[in-house]
């Protein structure tokens, strides 16, 4: 078999076998990827690829860090596997890290996949009630267009009909409201940039029932949606006011992308419970924790018997996850990449307002860190979206030269008309001249 008989044989084979995410299988929207190294993919077909959303907006220190491999090899050979119903030093370091960078008193638990570890906040919130006598609340508020998840509870917080009406009825006790959408002026100081909802909610639905808010600091998947400054301040106080915990979903927007160790740190609000994946590890293996404070922790600790949380995972915290973890946090901390993401990020940004306000497709370029959503609509006026086959012209557009960007939004709504980047924050300044320029330039081939 030649090389290029080779490469034809594994499609044939993804096709027959590999059920793939979110797409049905066509050879020409399918990479096989062989390699990569910090923020390039090579396929089996010799193709190189810019990945301007880091996988799934998780390989945050780019590819191919030996250091994380050999902190694996290193563990593996040590120590393999460990249940968390015991210990082992990794998880411990790396707790106390997780502790460290939080910026406040946390104990963590830790599972393998952001759907999980939002699984778990939504258990300990309802048993931390219970515990405390508080038996009635048992209801999350969370925002259309935000996703936290796969898994039944996640995907109920989840405000995006597309995932979830085939798999409908969910989790029940999951309420939605708008977000802080300001590019369409949904709200405004007045009713304090839909908090007011949030508050009236509690209220109509009687606040001794609701138990907590979930919510990412920037609303990634749903369309880089920015909140205004004091939108996630004025959560937490009402959510003080009505007695339910805040969990925040740092899943996408935590270790630095959006400049900041994690998103609440640009919002000045410290929350009840962290969710996070992902970045904790740059992907190089499954890892998700979920960071109460302790007080909430505490209410655990009881004599009675079951008083603890009754729930367990086989590889949650597993020895060579933390260690990669570990590794991951020191070259983050070494390279400063969260600040790295925040000058890049203002960097990109600005350049791409600069180089695109005056299409006329582009109603919007935002973000934070290296988190960037660029909203395309037909008409500047009304804020019609772009259909999404001009959306899809300039993600193919990119591919063919050879970079990789995202798109989100909600296809019920009509929106999924926003492209997103968001990419290692290790990206090289000369991959983001590229990255502009190519993006600018498909945008302008409209
Ligand atoms: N929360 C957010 C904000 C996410 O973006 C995701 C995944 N994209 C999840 C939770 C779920 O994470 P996972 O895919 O690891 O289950």
């Amino acid at each position: 078999m030649t090389k290029a008989d080779v490469q034809n044989d594994m499609f044939v084979k993804d096709e027959k076998y590999v059920w793939h995410s979110m797409k049905p299988y066509k050879p020409e929207n399918t990479m096989i990827a062989k390699s990569a190294k910090g923020s390039w993919i090579t396929d089996v077909q010799g193709n190189r690829f810019l990945d301007a959303m880091s996988g799934l907006w998780c390989v945050n220190i780019g590819y191919g860090r030996e250091e994380l491999a050999e902190a694996a090899y290193n563990q593996m050979k040590e120590l393999s596997y460990m249940p968390m119903t015991e210990s082992h030093e990794p998880a411990v370091n790396l707790a106390e890290k997780i502790n460290d960078m939080l910026g406040g008193d946390y104990v963590v638990f830790f599972s393998n996949s952001g759907s999980e570890a939002n699984e778990m906040a939504f258990k300990m919130t309802r048993q931390y009630h219970q515990q405390k006598g508080d038996h009635y609340r048992s209801k999350f508020i969370s925002r259309y267009r935000a996703y936290h998840g796969n898994s039944t509870s996640s995907l109920s917080a989840t405000g995006q009909a597309q995932r979830k009406y085939k798999y409908e009825p969910l989790g029940s006790g999951f309420l939605h409201v708008a977000p802080p959408d300001e590019y369409r002026n949904q709200h405004s100081e007045a009713d304090r940039w839909g908090a007011e909802d949030i508050d009236k909610v509690m209220t109509w639905e009687y606040n001794e029932t609701i138990a907590g808010v979930i919510m990412e600091p920037i609303i990634t998947g749903g369309g880089v949606i920015v909140p205004p400054e004091n939108y996630m301040k004025e959560v937490k106080s009402i959510c003080e006011k009505h007695g339910a915990l805040m969990i925040v979903d740092e899943v996408i927007c935590g270790f630095g992308r959006t400049g900041q160790p994690f998103g609440f740190m640009n919002y000045g609000v410290q929350p009840d419970i962290v969710t996070m994946a992902k970045g904790i590890t740059s992907a190089y293996l499954p890892l998700s924790a979920t960071a109460v404070k302790r007080e909430i922790y505490e209410a655990f600790c009881g004599e009675e018997t079951y008083d603890f949380f009754r729930h367990i995972n086989t590889f949650g915290g597993s020895p060579a996850s933390c260690a990669v973890a570990l590794k991951n946090i020191e070259i983050m901390e070494k390279e400063q990449l969260f600040q790295r993401s925040s000058q890049l990020g203002d960097l990109v940004k600005n350049e791409l307002h600069t180089r695109l306000q005056g299409h006329k497709y582009v109603g919007d370029v935002r973000g934070k860190g290296l988190l960037i959503g660029i909203e395309l609509v037909s008409d500047k006026e009304t804020k019609e979206p772009l259909a999404v086959e001009k959306v899809n012209a300039v993600i193919h557009r990119c591919k063919e030269k050879g970079i990789i960007i995202g798109k989100n939004g909600m296809t019920v709504a009509g929106y999924n008309n926003i492209l997103t980047l968001a990419p290692p924050l290790s990206i090289e300044e000369e991959d983001v001249t590229f990255l502009i320029h190519t993006l600018v330039e498909a945008i302008y081939t409209l």
